[in-house]
């Protein structure tokens, strides 16, 4: 999504934009990988140095609820990642240093049709792997 789809559905759902917010949003689109919640208070400071982490997580919390931001790392809330939302994709995350690897191809998508006789109509669905990265693999021998 780009920062101008983000800002309407911001508006549509009667949530107001605040240059806070639109700090939030800007900084989530600036990594080449997902940021947690204090990579974006940090690129915020910078502009804002009054807001606090309280604010970027509600925010955060605002823009998954809306469908605007995918929220990576379901298993460790505290190393939660940010997505703004793109194609559907997965990832593969470190239990050690929490770093989240965008995965290019859904795995899942061909098998969802084995869940028709459960008489559910699919919308979606999540899906993280989990393990350890070279450099936190080396560190634990
Ligand atoms: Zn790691
Ligand atoms: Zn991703
Ligand atoms: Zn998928």
């Amino acid at each position: 999504m780009k920062e101008a789809e983000i800002l309407q559905q911001i508006k549509a759902r009667g949530f107001k934009i605040t240059p806070q917010r639109r700090a939030i949003i800007a900084a989530l689109l600036v990594p080449d990988k997902p940021p947690t919640a204090k990579d974006v208070l940090e690129i915020v400071r910078n502009k804002y140095p009054d807001v606090g982490l309280d604010t970027v997580y509600r925010n955060l919390n605002l823009l998954a609820d809306i469908g605007c931001v995918i929220q990576i790392n379901l298993k460790n809330s505290e190393k939660s990642r940010f997505e703004i939302l793109k194609n559907h994709h997965h990832h593969l995350i470190c239990l050690g240093c929490g770093e989240a690897v965008c995965l290019e191809k859904c795995m899942l998508e061909k098998h969802t049709g084995v869940l028709k006789d459960k008489g559910y109509q699919i919308v979606g669905h999540a899906f993280e792997i989990y393990g350890y990265c070279p450099s936190c693999r080396g560190e634990a021998g």
